[in-house]
Order: structure tokens, then C-alpha cells, then sequence
């Protein structure tokens, strides 16, 4: 560690605030005392973290030469700023009130000047409480639309998922497909394991579908042992042959719950989404092309096409 470093040790802003007296500040300290002000009032306009990010690294940059800011935040997302990193390194643990904010650093290839690290300490004092609100918005957000279990989205994350998706198809003369899936006899997993080595078995199966599919797609835990894929740019057979890839990588999986190998089965409904259809109507569709597998046996892949306009009247018509 070079002997300019910071060491990265916890600094508890709220009585790091309380000690930072101007008196006990150094003269280029009360200096900077506008660009505080203003840091303060900007970093007060956003929930962003990247923003708050890019505002705290602005207002440095007026009062430092900044080689490279770098803020790692609890849930271990970086955001990096500045081209031009160094040796000499300023870094703080973030926490306030017994909660960690996560890591915030500064490095460039200067060594940094006592009053340089006072003016970095006391600018990211002005940081943790926007950063502290911006963390738990995002907490609130995410629980909110991400499921606990699978990590997957959830049912309210799906609904405005689809909306803008569908949007997005009409406005661009695209295809938009859904692949609904069941787990095969999934009660018969948790009657033979256990309920927490069902919900093991959950989470691994999301992971296993997110890893096998583009990163466009998106994907939801649409209810119990339940899922939903969407797949933009995709018509019903392009996703009937994502699902059919999927149906082999699951059946060839070997799940594992307290050392056991556990093997499942899952089957498919798919389709696309006609353009003059209501959104209910296509989820409808591939709910049915998946009772229409669960019908033929399992560990299977079905579609649901609309076959003719007058169909898709009726269908609205029902809904209606
Ligand atoms: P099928 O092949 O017809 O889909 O049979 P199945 O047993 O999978 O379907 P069924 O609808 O009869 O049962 C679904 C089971 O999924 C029962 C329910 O307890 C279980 N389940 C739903 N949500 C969860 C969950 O979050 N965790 C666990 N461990 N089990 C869950
Ligand atoms: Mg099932
Ligand atoms: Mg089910």
C-alpha cells in the first residue's frame, strides 16, 4: 500500500459531519465552501445512483484533478468514472447509521496533499445521505418488481414489461413472442423433499433458463412454478424452437438439493402476438398452448397461432 493511500477504513459520516468545523477544516476547505453548496443542492435532484455518481465526480473535478472515481455499491454494481487511474489511491467504506453504503475511491497517479484527501473526505460526506436515499428507492423498486425467489421479475414487472413491448412491435412491424412454462409435477418435489428444497429447486431452474437465453429476452416468474418468457424480434416458431432447446437443456439437467440429484421435466406453451389483439388475449394464447402440452403428456413444446381474423374477433369479443 502506498503511504499516500487511504487506508480503507469505515468513516462514519454522521460524526464525520458533526467534526467537520470549519475551523477544523483547512483554508482551501472554505474555499470550496460554493462548490459544496452547489454538490449539495444538485446531488439533492436524484434517486440515480449513476447520477449521483456523475454529479459527485463533476463537482470534485472543479476543486482536484480526479484520475479515476469508482464507487462499488453494496450489492457489488461498479460505476467508474474518469480515463485516467494511478497508484495513489483515496478510498472510503461508506456507512451511516450502522448501514454500508458501499466503496468509494478515488485514484490518479499525483500523490494526494493532506488538504487534497480533506477536501475528498469532506466532499463524499456530502454524498452518503443522496447515495443512502437512492439505494433504498432502488431496494424499494426492486421488491417491488423483482421476484424474492428467483430474482426473476414478478407478475407487476410482467404487465409493464408487456405493454411497452407490444408497443414497440406495432411501432417497428416486429414479432413479439411469449413462451409460458410449467414445471412438471412439481408437487410431487415438494412432497418428497421438502418445501425449502422445492423453492432450491425454483431458484435454480431460473437460473437455468436466464443462462440459456438471448439477453434481450425477459423473463418473469409468472406465478407459482410458473414462467414467462418474451422474446422480441421472434415469431411463435422461432420461440417454439427457444422453448424446444430449453425442454432439452432442463430434462438434461441434474438439479441438486442436499447433495441429491433431483431430475425434472418442464413443458411449453408458445406464441406471437397479433398486432390487433389485446395483450390479455395473448397470454391467454400461450397459457393455452401450455395446457394443451400438460394434455399430450408433458415435457413438451405447443403453440397457439390465431388462425383467422374471425377468431381473434371472437376472442376480443369474449374478453370484452
Ligand atoms: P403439473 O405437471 O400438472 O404442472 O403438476 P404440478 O404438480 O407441477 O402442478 P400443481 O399445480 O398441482 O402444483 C404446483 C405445485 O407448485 C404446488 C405448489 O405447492 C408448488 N409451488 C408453488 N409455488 C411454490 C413455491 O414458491 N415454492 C415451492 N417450494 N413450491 C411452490
Ligand atoms: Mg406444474
Ligand atoms: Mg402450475
Amino acid at each position: 500500500m502506498d503511504g499516500n493511500e487511504k487506508a480503507a477504513e469505515p468513516i462514519d459520516f454522521n460524526r464525520a459531519r458533526v467534526a467537520s468545523t470549519y475551523k477544523d477544516l483547512s483554508r482551501q476547505i472554505v474555499d470550496t465552501n460554493d462548490v459544496v453548496t452547489r454538490a449539495i443542492r444538485r446531488l439533492q435532484t436524484t434517486l440515480d445512483i449513476a447520477s449521483i455518481v456523475d454529479i459527485f465526480y463533476d463537482e470534485l473535478s472543479n476543486l482536484m484533478d480526479v484520475g479515476q472515481l469508482r464507487y462499488q455499491a453494496p450489492n457489488e454494481n461498479t460505476y467508474c468514472l474518469g480515463e485516467n487511474p494511478g497508484a495513489h489511491n483515496c478510498q472510503f467504506n461508506l456507512i451511516i447509521e450502522n448501514t454500508r453504503l458501499g466503496k468509494l475511491s478515488v485514484c490518479r497517479k499525483k500523490r494526494y496533499s493532506d488538504d487534497e484527501i480533506s477536501i475528498i473526505e469532506f466532499m463524499a460526506s456530502t454524498v452518503v445521505f443522496p447515495l443512502k436515499n437512492a439505494l433504498m428507492y432502488q431496494e424499494a423498486i426492486n421488491a417491488a418488481l423483482f421476484d424474492q425467489l428467483t430474482g426473476l421479475g414478478n407478475k407487476r414487472a410482467l404487465n409493464s414489461s408487456l405493454h411497452r413491448e407490444a408497443e414497440r412491435a406495432i411501432r417497428k412491424q416486429q414479432e413479439l413472442s411469449a413462451i409460458m412454462i410449467d414445471i412438471d409435477h412439481f408437487k410431487l418435489i415438494n412432497d418428497t423433499y421438502g418445501h425449502s428444497a422445492g423453492d432450491e429447486i425454483l431458484q435454480q431452474f431460473a437460473t437455468l433458463i436466464t443462462e440459456n437465453f438471448r439477453k434481450t429476452d425477459l423473463s418473469f416468474r409468472y406465478g407459482g412454478e410458473e414462467f414467462l418468457l418474451l422474446l422480441d424480434d421472434s415469431s411463435a416458431n422461432n420461440a417454439a424452437l427457444t422453448a424446444e432447446r430449453l425442454r432439452q437443456i432442463i430434462e438434461a439437467h441434474n438439479f441438486s438439493v442436499a447433495n441429491k440429484t433431483i431430475k425434472l421435466t418442464a413443458s411449453f406453451g408458445c406464441t406471437s402476438f397479433d398486432h390487433k389483439e389485446t395483450l390479455k388475449s395473448f397470454v391467454t394464447r400461450a397459457d393455452k398452448a401450455l395446457y394443451t402440452a400438460k394434455k399430450m403428456g408433458r415435457n413438451t413444446v405447443q403453440i397457439n397461432e390465431l388462425t383467422t381474423q374471425q377468431d381473434l374477433y371472437k376472442q376480443s369479443a369474449k374478453e370484452a
